[in-house]
């Protein structure tokens, strides 16, 4: 494998040149345009004083040129701050200002009228300039001053292993995002598992809905892509109809996703069937999936090689199912710990539990982080002095080493004296052919404690109400985990993971 990320796209360009790398708005670039177009970019950034160990952070919707400015930056020896699409100006001031970023590509749309006043102050003394992906972006590739080659070889053979990749937010589904430093050394091997468990192959179309600011966009979506040969078809933006719009017009062969996004390209199969036969492969996960999606996705969408995998921005991937495994552990696990990644279980005390027993999900090694940006305590608090991160999940693991997620630490909530796992609720309900999505909270109640509320969005065309779903809880599962408040909803609040914000049901 390649050592670092702009290592890949001159390799790529080496050994694929004219075969496809991009499909996006009616236009294929080849995997030597992309190589071409970031040397461009990467001596405009040069102009502008980017050299390495400076930070460059990406603010836009998913595009090809984000990815030129990625390789671009990371020519250069700098490393990439990818942000939230979602955030506000304020939001966004606040990550440059921690992160110390000294260029901003952005497009127009996101400079809100509070932006330039942040620019203004001194609340961003590094930041140096900002460019536009959409906006001049052309013009400015081609007045940037040309890098020979022998000077790109300089700057490639600069790069290293340990050098800082990119800087990652988490989702913030939890709390506030915290950033966290990858290094070439620990993200690439990643991608290599990645994609020799999914099969992801040459020339393969590789549809990415996940936002280039995540893990599940970015190392494993275009990254791992460039490093397969296969073809990224990135989306600005999750929408349904788009998708499947695309699945069948350019032939879609693997499709990753969180559950939701399945879920809703079923219920959109369901209303306007579209051309699933080229889809092979898929990966789901990045939050609690229901089995009984898992088996929808195999045989309604038709995807064949559907597995799950588990993994966080910390960690890029812990787990992950084969394609061969049987259905009930891909529908019931998350898999086993991948290659250079060692998974246990361990409980209160710190002590490994028996196999089958409940306990924090640990992992350590190739793939665990440097650490979080400027935040030694959550650094301490997250990797322990012997390098095991702890999850803040809750798992089990069986005789084979296959990793079950129970919840997170964080989400349980205790009714009548008895623990209770929202995602394993959620799961539960799933079963009711009405329910398309659930999500379940804890909320306070004067007589136990806490009890279970349920937010439900109903199937196209399904009518259920509480009366009803109540009673079919009552008889699908123990008494304290049937939730005593149900509120229906069209669709559920989701963040740009994907992930349902239970933040955001709270209130
Ligand atoms: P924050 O840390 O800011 O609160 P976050 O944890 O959602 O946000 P990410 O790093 O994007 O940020 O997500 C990682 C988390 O997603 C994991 O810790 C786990 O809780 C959840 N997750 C990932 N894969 C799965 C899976 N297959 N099943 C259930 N949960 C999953
Ligand atoms: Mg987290």
């Amino acid at each position: 494998l390649p050592s670092t990320i702009p290592h890949a796209a001159m390799v790529a360009a080496k050994r694929w040149g004219d075969a496809p790398a991009l499909i996006e708005r009616g236009e294929t670039w080849s995997f030597n345009r992309l190589w071409r177009e970031s040397i461009r970019a990467a001596g405009a950034f040069t102009a502008r004083g980017i050299g390495r160990g400076e930070r460059v952070a990406i603010w836009a919707p998913n595009s090809r040129e984000w990815i030129v400015a990625a390789v671009a930056a990371m020519l250069c020896g700098a490393a990439i701050v990818p942000l939230n699409t979602r955030l506000k100006g304020r939001e966004a001031g606040d990550i440059l200002g921690r992160a110390h970023v000294k260029l901003l590509v952005t497009v127009s749309s996101f400079l809100g009228q509070d932006y330039p006043a942040l620019l203004k102050g001194e609340d961003l003394p590094d930041l140096k300039g900002i460019l536009l992906l959409d906006d001049g972006w052309d013009a400015l590739l081609a007045d940037a001053p040309q890098l020979e080659s022998k000077k790109v070889e300089a700057m490639l053979g600069a790069l290293s292993a340990d050098d800082v990749s990119d800087i990652i937010f988490t989702s913030g589904t939890t709390g506030r995002p915290k950033g966290v430093l990858m290094t070439y050394g620990r993200v690439i091997p990643q991608c290599g598992v990645w994609i020799r468990n999914t099969r992801l192959g040459e020339g393969e179309r590789y549809l990415i809905a996940n936002p280039f600011f995540h893990s599940y966009g970015l190392k494993v979506g275009w990254v791992a892509a460039l490093l397969a040969g296969a073809v990224t078809v990135p989306m600005a933006q999750f929408d349904v109809r788009q998708a499947a719009r695309l699945i069948e017009e350019q032939r879609i062969n693997f499709l990753p996703g969180p559950p939701t996004i399945f879920q809703m390209l079923l219920d959109e199969l369901e209303e306007r069937p579209f051309d699933t036969t080229s889809l092979r492969g898929g990966t789901t996960g990045a939050a609690t999936v229901p089995p009984v999606l898992v088996e929808r996705i195999r045989t309604e969408l038709g995807i064949k090689d559907i597995i799950t995998a588990y993994g966080m921005t910390e960690c890029v991937t812990i787990t992950s199912c084969l394609p061969g495994d049987p259905a009930d552990l891909i529908a019931h696990s998350c898999g086993a710990p991948i290659p250079g990644n060692d998974v246990r279980i361990v409980g209160e005390d710190g002590q490994e539990v028996a196999r089958g027993k409940t306990g924090e999900i640990i992992v350590r090694g190739q793939g665990v982080m440097l650490g979080y940006l400027d935040e030694p305590e959550a650094t301490a608090a997250a990797i322990d002095s012997e390098g095991w991160l702890h999850t803040g999940d809750v798992g089990t693991m069986d005789e084979r080493g296959y990793v079950r997620i129970t919840d997170r630490k964080k989400d349980l909530y205790i009714s009548g004296g008895f623990n209770c796992y929202p995602a394993e609720i959620e799961k539960l309900l799933s079963l009711h052919p009405a329910i398309s999505m659930v999500a379940v909270i804890g909320v306070p109640d004067e007589r136990m404690g806490e009890v279970g509320k349920a937010f439900v969005v109903r199937r196209p065309g399904a009518s259920l109400e509480a009366p009803e779903l109540l009673a079919w809880a009552r008889e699908n599962m123990a008494n304290y985990k049937v939730p005593r408040q149900f509120q229906f909803l069209e669709e559920l609040p989701r963040n740009a993971s994907g992930k349902v914000t239970k933040l955001a049901l709270q209130t």
